[in-house]
C-alpha cells in the first residue's frame, strides 16, 4: 500500500472509502492525535491520525458550521 493512503469504513453510510492522509501537512504537527476531516458525499468525519501516521479513531461529523469570532467594541 502507498504511504498516506487508507481504506476505511465509513461510520456514517458503512461504505468502504478510500482517502489518503495528509502527510504533507502533518510535517509540521507537534501534537498528536491529530484531526482530519475527510469529505464523503453529504457527509464529514473526523478522522484522528497518530504519530506513526495511523488511524487512532473515526467518528462522524453531524454538522458543519462555520465559527465567527465575536467582534470587541
Ligand atoms: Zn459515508
Amino acid at each position: 500500500m502507498t504511504e498516506g493512503h487508507k481504506w476505511l469504513q465509513c461510520p456514517a453510510c458503512k461504505e468502504t472509502i478510500f482517502w489518503e492522509i495528509p502527510i504533507k501537512a502533518l510535517k509540521g504537527v507537534k501534537r498528536f492525535p491529530v484531526a482530519v476531516v475527510v469529505k464523503h458525499e453529504d457527509h464529514y468525519l473526523v478522522c484522528y491520525i497518530d504519530s506513526h501516521h495511523q488511524l487512532a479513531d473515526t467518528e462522524v461529523a453531524i454538522g458543519y458550521t462555520e465559527g465567527k469570532a465575536k467582534e470587541e467594541k
